[in-house]
């Protein structure tokens, strides 16, 4: 409660402080706004930097938005930069979340408020505010895609009749042990698979379940591929298929794909139901071709709005609008956070949810 009271008197503290966005009608006057995203070598950050600048030069914002590939000193001198160049907010994808302490005391210092995007930023008192998804959601829906692929239940998670018994194999893979979200991703999904693994109807053959065993560092799809590569050997030589695969994310999906396709699974019959996260350009082409089952949108134009709406209504002096202020406790104190809806895309709804979106043209697609 306290850590709760003293960043909500930090919020007022800083916004009286603040000369951008201090019209109340959304107009920047100028003031410059620190965006800093983990990396560009996924496609999803490019988009989210992209709709942050764009939405904030339209309220009148001047932007400073930086990469850094997915190094964490890097990530600190972006930030320490923006910070000396006078931004009046930032806005933070993190890239491990308990790294940003010293830096974030420093944007303290200067009374600037900041805005965790996506990931939360851990171990500090010096975050105002938290926009995401509702990432315990995200996992829960990328275990219903491997159970709707093995024909065991709707894409709602709802029973399907008359399911096949199984006992199907699976494996599980998890996102970066340095991103809250990964824990969430994966707390959702095992919650959703538990019950058929106790049955019997799934079983994890590598015997590998826990989230140490599953995680992959930064999210890489080559330590995925390399991980897919040893689990078939050590546990699949003896000529038994892997059914299901539990992916957090694209780029590890098309890892695993890799392992698989050089193992020498064909797809068709015998291809194993495969999860994935970001609905980037490659995958959603592998679900057209069935490499893939399923990917889970999050729409980063939305999440980009409830961000600039955040920041832009700290600036103001305004409460930001936030829809949770139970589950994303930092280490430190539970940070107020607005989260968005995902949806589970496969191939049935493709053009449904990512062409008529605007997400992705039907030429992007191919
Ligand atoms: C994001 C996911 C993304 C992953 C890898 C997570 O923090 O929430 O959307 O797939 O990072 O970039």
């Amino acid at each position: 409660l306290i850590a709760t009271l003293a960043a909500g008197a930090m919020v007022v503290s800083l916004a009286a402080c603040s000369s951008g966005g201090s019209d109340g009608g959304g107009e920047g006057g100028g003031a410059l706004v620190g965006v800093a995203m983990p990396t560009k070598s996924s496609e999803r950050w490019i988009q989210d930097g992209d709709a942050v600048k764009e939405q904030l030069e339209a309220e009148g914002y001047k932007v400073d938005l930086q990469y850094a590939e997915d190094d964490i000193p890097t990530q600190v001198n972006q930030i320490e930069n923006m910070i000396t160049k006078g931004a009046e907010a930032l806005i933070v994808a993190s890239i491990d979340g308990t790294t940003l302490t010293q830096v974030l005391q420093d944007a303290a210092d200067a009374d600037i408020p900041v805005i965790a995007y996506d990931r939360l930023i851990r171990d500090t008192e010096n975050v105002s505010y938290y926009a995401s998804f509702d990432n315990y959601k995200v996992g829960v829906q990328q275990a219903n895609s491997v159970l709707n692929g093995l024909g065991l239940v709707d894409l709602e998670g709802a029973p399907v009749e008359g399911a096949p018994a199984g006992p199907f194999n699976v494996e599980m893979f998890a996102g970066s042990p340095d991103d809250n979200n990964a824990t969430f991703f994966w707390e959702g999904a095992q919650d959703t698979l538990a019950p058929f693994i106790e049955a019997g109807t799934l079983v994890v053959k590598s015997g590998q379940t826990d989230f140490e065993q599953a995680a992959t560092l930064r999210w890489d799809g080559e330590t995925a591929q390399k991980r897919m590569e040893n689990i078939l050997t050590s546990s699949y030589s003896d000529g038994t298929q892997v059914n299901g695969i539990l992916s957090p994310y694209d780029g590890i999906s098309r890892g695993i794909i890799s392992a698989l396709t050089d193992a020498g699974y064909a797809t068709g019959e015998e291809w194993p139901t495969i999860s994935g996260q970001d609905a980037e350009l490659d995958s959603v082409k592998a679900i057209n071709s069935g490499e893939q089952f399923a990917t889970i949108f999050k729409d980063t134009r939305k999440l980009a709005t409830a961000a600039v709406e955040m920041t832009v209504a700290v600036l103001n002096e305004e409460e930001p609008e936030v829809n949770n202020t139970d589950d994303y406790d930092n280490g430190k104190f539970v940070v107020p956070s607005y989260l968005l809806d995902s949806q589970i895309v496969v191939k049935d709804n493709v053009n449904e949810v990512l062409v008529e979106s605007g997400y992705w043209t039907e030429e992007e697609i191919g």
